[in-house]
C-alpha cells in the first residue's frame, strides 16, 4: 500500500488479518453477489460480538471509535480475506445520519439494534418520476395530531424485501417553493399495514433492490428526523456519505486481486501489453486508495465533503467498470460463462461482477450527475 503503518497500526492489522482469517467462513469469501440475509446476517453478528461492525462509529455508539488509519486498514483486510458486503443502509447511511441529527429517543431505539445485526434498513429515496431530479419526490405525508399518513411509492430499494425499517424522503408541504423546502426525513416501519414490498431482478440475475408501495400508513410523528420540511439539508448529508462508502477501495483491491487469479491461469500475464495494462488499473487502485484516505479525513475533521464526494464516486465506480473489463480480458473465451470459471488457483465468478457492477455509475447518483456538480462547484463552469 502507498502508506507504512506504525508499529501499533502494524499490531492491530496483524490481529485484524489473524482474526478474520479464523472467523469468516470458507463459503462467503470472495462472493460476487451479496449473500441472503440468513448466510450474512451470522457474520455481520459475529463481526459485532467482536467489537469491529462499525469502525467509523464513536464508541459511546457501540462502534470502534476507530483512527482514520485503522478504518482504512480494516477496509483493507476484509478485501484481502475476501470478505462480502455487508448491508450498509444502517451502518453507513441511517446510523451517521441519526448520530448527527436525530433525538436522544431515536438514537437510543435505532441504533443499538443496528450495532446487533437485528434490524436491517433500507433507503427510499427513489421514486418512478424522481431520481437524479430527487426533488421532484411525490410520496405525501401528510401530519395530523400525532401522526403522519403516507401514500405513494419507492422504487429501487435496496434489500427492501430483506428491510424492517426504511428511513425516507417525504413531501410533507406540496406548495414549497422551491420544491426541496417542502420535504422531510421520515422513519417508517416496513411491517406497518399498508405497505407492500415486491423485489426487483437485475441484469446479474439477483435481487438486490425492490419497489415499495404506501396506501395510507400510519407513521408517529416522532419518527420525524430533524425539522418539518427540513429533510433536504439531512438528505444531503446522507448523500455524502453514501458517495464515499460506494467507492469504498475494498471492492477495487478484490477486483485487482481477482484479475491477477484469471491471467495467471489463463497465462496471459506473460503478454507484455496485458501486463501494462494491469500496471495501469494497479495505479488506478493506489490512486483510489489516496482519494479515499484523504475523503475519510475530511469526514474525520467533520468537514461536509462536498464536491469531493463526488469525485471520489466518479473515479472509484469508473475504475470497478475498468478492472471487470480487464478481468473479461483475463478470462479470454471464457469470459461468456455465466458460471465461475474453474481455474488451477480456484474458481473465478466473471461474468457476475462484470454485470453487476454497471450499476454503480448509477446509484447514489449517476455519474452524469456527479461531473454536473464537478463542473458546478469546481470549475465554476456555466450551468
Ligand atoms: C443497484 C441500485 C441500487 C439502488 N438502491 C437505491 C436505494 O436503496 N434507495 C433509493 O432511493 N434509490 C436507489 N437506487 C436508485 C438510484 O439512486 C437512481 O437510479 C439514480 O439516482 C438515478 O435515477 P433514475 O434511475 O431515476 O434515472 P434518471 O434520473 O431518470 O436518469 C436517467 C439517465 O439520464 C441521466 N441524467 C438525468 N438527469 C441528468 C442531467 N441533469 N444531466 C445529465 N444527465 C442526466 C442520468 O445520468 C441517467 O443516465 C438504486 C439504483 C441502483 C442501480
Amino acid at each position: 500500500m502507498f502508506r507504512h503503518d506504525s508499529p501499533e497500526e502494524a499490531a492491530f492489522r496483524s490481529a485484524a488479518r489473524t482474526w478474520l482469517e479464523a472467523n469468516l467462513p470458507m463459503a462467503l469469501r470472495g462472493r460476487t453477489n451479496r449473500p441472503p440475509p440468513a448466510e450474512l446476517m451470522p457474520w455481520y453478528r459475529t463481526l459485532s460480538g467482536k467489537g469491529w461492525i462499525a469502525p467509523h462509529w464513536p464508541k459511546e455508539y457501540g462502534g470502534m471509535g476507530a483512527t482514520l488509519n485503522e478504518q482504512i486498514i480494516m477496509a483493507e483486510e476484509l478485501a484481502r480475506v475476501g470478505a462480502p458486503q455487508l448491508p450498509a443502509q444502517g451502518l453507513n447511511h441511517i446510523g451517521p445520519i441519526l448520530i448527527e441529527f436525530g433525538t436522544a429517543a431515536q438514537k437510543a431505539k435505532h441504533l443499538p439494534p443496528i450495532i446487533a445485526g437485528e434490524v436491517i434498513w433500507a433507503q427510499g429515496y427513489s421514486e418512478p418520476g424522481a431520481g437524479s431530479d430527487l426533488a421532484s419526490l411525490a410520496t405525501r405525508a401528510t401530519l395530523a395530531g400525532d401522526r403522519f399518513t403516507v401514500q405513494g411509492q419507492k422504487i429501487w430499494t435496496t434489500w427492501g424485501h430483506h428491510s424492517h425499517w426504511m428511513f425516507a424522503l417525504v413531501r410533507t408541504d406540496p406548495r414549497a417553493e422551491p420544491r426541496h423546502a417542502g420535504i422531510s426525513f421520515l422513519l417508517l416501519d416496513l411491517h406497518s399495514p399498508g405497505v407492500t414490498i415486491r423485489p426487483i431482478r437485475t441484469i446479474a440475475g439477483d435481487d438486490e433492490f425492490s419497489e415499495v408501495f404506501f396506501d395510507n400508513v400510519a407513521v408517529p410523528a416522532e419518527n420525524l428526523v430533524g425539522k418539518l420540511n427540513d429533510g433536504w439539508r439531512i438528505a444531503n448529508a446522507l448523500l455524502g456519505h453514501e458517495r464515499l462508502g460506494t467507492s469504498n477501495p475494498q471492492f477495487a483491491l478484490i477486483a485487482l486481486e481477482r484479475i491477477k487469479t484469471m491471467a495467471r491461469a489463463t497465462g496471459v500475464l506473460a503478454d507484455p501489453g496485458f501486463r501494462d495494462r494491469l500496471a495501469a488499473a494497479s495505479i488506478g487502485v493506489t490512486a483510489l486508495l489516496a482519494l479515499f484516505n484523504h475523503a475519510v479525513e475530511l469526514t474525520n475533521l467533520q468537514r461536509s465533503l462536498g464536491p469531493d464526494a463526488s469525485i471520489i464516486k466518479i473515479y472509484g465506480t469508473e475504475l470497478l467498470q475498468s478492472l471487470n473489463d480487464l478481468l473479461l480480458e483475463a478470462a479470454g473465451s471464457d469470459a461468456a460463462m455465466a458460471n465461475p470459471v474453474a481455474t488451477n488457483f480456484g474458481e473465478v465468478d466473471v461474468s457476475t461482477p462484470f454485470l453487476q457492477v454497471r450499476r454503480a455509475t448509477i446509484y447514489g447518483g449517476s455519474s452524469e450527475i456527479q461531473r454536473n456538480i464537478v463542473a458546478r462547484r469546481v470549475l465554476n463552469l456555466p450551468q
